[in-house]
């Protein structure tokens, strides 16, 4: 006897082939080139007021002042240079107003009477203003 055992070749439960995934084609948006670009645009200053104080100044005194120079950072004693300030010239119109000619000149030769502008004398960076 034999019995054939009848083995499907094809099966009625085939593998399913699995469907090609839809070729998703770029749908590209149509350009609304019809956009209304405001003719007149407003000035609208988002940006941060960025108060930044990095350089700290250091106080610095109507004599020459040992600090760190922020250039070569060696500590230093500050070269004094006197500058005519604000108050020099308000002395001298003073002076002007009064008819003190002569005094008008001498403030520009007082330093006490001066900025005091001071630098690194090792590199010329400039360190701090004393304002009198
Ligand atoms: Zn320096």
């Amino acid at each position: 006897m034999h019995h054939g055992t009848k083995v499907p070749e094809h099966p009625s439960e085939g593998y399913p082939h699995p469907h090609p995934p839809p070729q998703y084609t770029p749908n590209v948006p149509p350009q609304y080139t019809s956009n209304p670009i405001p003719l007149h645009p407003s000035v609208i200053t988002q940006q941060p007021v960025q108060v930044v104080h990095i350089q700290t100044i250091p106080a610095v005194g109507p004599q020459p002042t040992m600090v760190v120079c922020m250039n070569c950072h060696k500590n230093v004693m500050t070269r004094l240079e006197y500058e005519a300030s604000t108050r020099t010239h308000i002395i001298a119109l003073t002076c002007c107003l009064f008819g003190l000619i002569p005094c008008a000149i001498l403030p520009y030769f007082i330093d006490s009477c001066q900025n005091g502008n001071h630098y690194c004398p090792g590199c010329g960076a400039y360190i701090g203003t004393y304002t009198r």
